[in-house]
């Protein structure tokens, strides 16, 4: 029988991806260059030139029975092995080969962690804003989703309501920081209020409670902020990377698990990650691009690019009358909506090709995200339409 769960979810299909292509089709019409698309986080800026002269050379000189061949499931161990030792000299952490598995991407990564950690019945809990897939991840396993709000005028965690959504069967917590969409970066003092609240709640209820650190954006900080590293912070933390983000690979699908030796029952969370990714399939990332990936560790794309493009347009939309915070991570602004209906405001908005998210699908409604990682002719360009919003909203 087809499952009624898939039929929903695929049906329900992703705002994002309908606005983009929604955007390709304008495009057609309209032409590129007068559709402002601030929808999809796809990087504009090319991957690192180290990074492409690698994989020209792992093509030109390469076995290629081998370097197209199945890579084994966890990924190569040279490969693992560079990976865990850049963590280690990073973050003065223990991984060693054997504690990385490579993913495709931090959406397998996720739905990995998700499937291992949880079970029927177990909650989850998510902060709001979070990013959308979440929710498909935690309830293919069959567990529920709780989310709670952070604070809405700083975009930091409300601790108090924080601490009251953990329940004896929360087994997970998700952290997305540098985030998406609000660019907010949690203090390591923030992280340590997290964590205490946890240990002392995963003592009382006599089971652990799992961070799991989504972390694709992890470089992307403006003005020299810290990422505070969580797994250094808390025992029981997976950590999730992505190259798609910082190093401009989205499409190569690409990223990796670290799996910390502190944590309780580090064997079994270790089997399970290994099944869980045997189960969905998400096996074998490509070998080409796990070489590279490696060669060429601590190499980013130009990402300071972003940050004149945050600049240009945060000073710009403050000006005409809109609300955000100036973000310190990740390529988002995450504006608030003149009208509660965020929804009502980004159908306004495409009235003149200008395609945004409604939070709504952040679980915050009243905001709506940009994705600034495009090229800053488009920012420029965009401006009258912003400007056209905002007086029809009376800002
Ligand atoms: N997590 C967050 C917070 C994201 O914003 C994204 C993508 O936009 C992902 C995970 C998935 O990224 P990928 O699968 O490309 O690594």
């Amino acid at each position: 029988m087809i499952s009624e769960k898939y039929i929903s979810w695929g049906n329900a299909g992703s705002t994002i991806r309908e606005l983009a292509a929604y955007g390709a089709e304008r495009a057609k019409i309209v032409g590129r260059e007068n559709v402002y698309d601030f929808t999809i986080g796809s990087p504009s800026i090319a991957p690192p030139k180290a990074l492409l002269d690698t994989v020209s050379r792992l093509c030109a000189e390469a076995d290629p029975t081998q370097l197209h061949a199945y890579a084994p499931a966890a990924g190569i161990e040279s490969v693992r092995e560079k990976i865990a030792r850049e963590l280690n000299e990073s973050f003065g952490a223990d991984y060693d080969a054997g504690d990385i598995y490579m993913t495709h991407g931090a959406s397998s990564a996720l739905a990995i962690l998700c499937a291992a950690l949880l079970s029927e019945g177990d909650e989850a809990l998510v902060i709001a804003p979070y990013f959308p897939e979440y929710k498909t991840y935690i309830e293919q396993t069959g567990a529920v989703m709780t989310e709670v709000l952070c604070d809405l005028e700083s975009f930091q965690m409300d601790m108090g309501a924080f601490a009251g959504k953990i329940t004896e069967k929360t087994a997970a917590v998700i952290i997305n920081s540098p985030n998406n969409p609000s660019g907010v970066v949690l203090s390591e003092g923030s992280i340590s209020a997290i964590a205490a609240v946890l240990n002392k709640k995963a003592e009382e209820y006599g089971h652990p409670i799992y961070i799991i650190a989504d972390e694709p954006y992890r470089e992307l900080v403006y003005g020299g902020i810290e990422v505070p590293f969580i797994p250094g912070l808390y025992a029981d933390t997976l950590y999730c990377y992505s190259f798609s983000k910082s190093v401009s690979l989205p499409g190569e699908r690409i990223g990796y698990i670290a799996i910390s030796k502190a944590m309780a029952d580090y064997s079994n969370v270790k089997a399970a990650v290994y099944g869980a990714a045997r189960a969905l399939g998400y096996v074998c990332v490509s070998p080409l691009f796990q070489l590279a990936v490696a060669e060429t560790l601590g190499e980013l794309s130009d990402i300071f690019l972003y940050d004149e493009n945050r600049t240009l347009l945060y000073d710009a939309l403050q000006e005409m009358g809109y609300r955000c915070i100036k973000p310190d991570g990740a390529f988002y602004l995450f504006i608030k909506t003149p009208v509660s209906d965020s929804r009502a405001f980004c159908r306004k908005a495409m009235e003149k090709d200008l395609l945004l998210v409604p939070g709504d699908d952040f679980g915050c409604p009243g905001f709506a995200r940009l994705a600034y990682c495009v090229p800053v002719e488009r920012i420029k360009k965009s401006l009258p339409a912003f400007k056209w919003l905002a007086e029809e909203y009376g800002l």
